[in-house]
Formats: structure tokens, sequence, C-alpha cells
């Protein structure tokens, strides 16, 4: 699944092709996405140029004068820029040709992914009540302390609410939470301020690290498979149950939090 940093290493990818183009024309072919592509897509799409793509948690952002198409990866969606000539794939649902000549093709084979248009996005029903971005400033140890104050849930589900803060993905969370020395399980509003401070530097620093390699694969969102550069940081804990911490030797478990697997050093977090 698309986690936060493909999602901008995506929207790096592409940006530079649409910010000031023309949408020529909107080709859906499989309009039952997640939510069925609205009609007034097309229209509102091709009235005039892309100001801007923006990233806004998990969504992108094509912001024109008139508002804005709201892309969402879903489970398995990719964006990749193609020349009109180039055969279609199986499940290439929508494309924009652009004045250009590029043709921008959304391939999602469980459809999941959505393709919707607002006037003003920032205000749409899914965008509206999203916390701050992790990399932005605004996100700080200080607010997570304030937010979790008297909450009883697993400080990891905290931190993948996007309420609190968005694209904290179940890897990026273990991750982070394993640098920061905190266990998972502990109640969010039983972390001091210190350890949340510690927290937020860990969340900035895996998902930074995250977006900054998949940007040496930005090419391939040219002809190519439309699959931004995954996770490969060498992780502590995420997916190594049994094995052994690589700090302290002790051996990983694993428990569900919130439906989600998670693994942890007993003695590395407390
Ligand atoms: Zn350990």
């Amino acid at each position: 699944m698309p986690e936060l940093p493909e999602v901008e290493t995506t929207r790096r990818g592409i940006a530079p092709y649409l910010e000031g183009q023309c949408v020529t024309q909107v080709r859906i072919h499989n309009g039952s996405l997640r939510w069925p592509v609205p009609a007034e897509l097309a229209g509102a799409l091709t009235r005039g140029p892309i100001q801007s793509v923006d990233r806004r948690g998990k969504y992108l952002l094509f912001n024109t004068d008139q508002g804005s198409a709201i892309v969402h990866l879903g489970m398995s969606g990719s964006l990749r820029l193609c020349q009109p000539e180039t055969p279609r794939r199986t499940h290439d649902h929508v494309e924009l040709a652009l004045t250009s000549g590029w043709v921008l093709r959304f391939n999602d084979p469980r459809r999941f992914g959505a393709w919707l248009w607002a006037s003003d996005a920032r205000q749409h029903p899914l965008l509206r009540n999203l916390g701050p971005e992790p990399l932005d400033e605004t996100f700080t140890g200080d607010l997570l302390y304030q937010l979790s104050r008297g909450r009883r849930a697993a400080v990891k589900a905290f931190i993948m609410d996007h309420h609190i803060v968005v694209g904290v993905g179940n890897i990026y969370a273990s991750e982070a939470l394993f640098m920061a020395g905190i266990h998972p399980t502990r109640p969010a509003g039983r972390v001091g301020r210190e350890r949340y401070r510690r927290l937020a530097a860990a969340i900035r620093q895996v998902l930074g690290a995250a977006i900054e390699q998949g940007g040496t694969t930005l090419r391939d969102f040219i002809n190519g498979h439309g699959e931004p550069g995954y996770f490969r940081q060498s992780l502590n804990v995420y997916g190594r149950a049994g094995e052994t911490c690589h700090q302290c030797g002790t051996t990983l478990r694993a428990r569900r939090i919130a439906q989600r697997s998670t693994v942890f050093c007993v003695h590395c977090q407390r």
C-alpha cells in the first residue's frame, strides 16, 4: 500500500510535468473506484491550467483556479507519465492528456483509489479534519503531549490516528517508537513531554529518510512502472518478530494493536 513517502515521491515525480499544463482531455475507462469518479471531473479539470500539485496526507491535489482534483492511490494505485502512443495497460482507469503531449495514467488493480473534485479541497470532508503534516513545523512533541493528555489508547494507535498527525503508517510508527524507546502499548496519556519530543523527532527522521530514498527513483515515473521507491531503510523492528534486537540482542516480540501487527523490544522500549 502506498504510504506517505511513496505519495510524496509520486508528487515530486509528476509535478514538473503537470504544473502549468492544461488538461486537454480526461479519459475515464473505469470510474468505479473507491467512490464513483464524479461526472463533473472532466469538465472541471479541462477549464484551466494545473497551477500546482500538492499533497495533504496521502491525498494528491491537482490545483486549478476553479478547484482541485483529489487523487488517492488507495491500496494499489500508481501514476505514470506516458507518450500517447504507449499502449494502455490493464487497470489503467483514468488518463489525463496534457498540452505538452504527455499523458498521465492512473493504474489501480484493486480500485480502492479515488479521483474526486472539490472547489475547495481543504474543506472537503476527507481533508478538513486531518492533523498536521509530520514534516511541518507545526508537528512537535509538545503538540503530541498536549493532545494525548487523558488518553488511554496505546501510543502506537494514537500516532497512527490521522486526526493527530497524518501519514504515520504501521511501519513508520513501529520504527519511530523503537527509535524513541517507547513501548507501543503504553497509554498515550502516560508518555511524558520529553519522550514525545523524541518521538516526534523519530517520526520526522523515518519519514524523511524514506522520502529521500524515494527521490532516487523519480525516473521510474516516466514510461516506467510508476512504482515509487519503496522504503529501503534498514528496519529495526518492523517485520522482524522473533529475530534479535539490533541494540540489545533480546528476541523481538509481536503484538496486535488496533488491528495492526506491532513488533517491539521489551528491553529497549518502555
Ligand atoms: Zn533491544
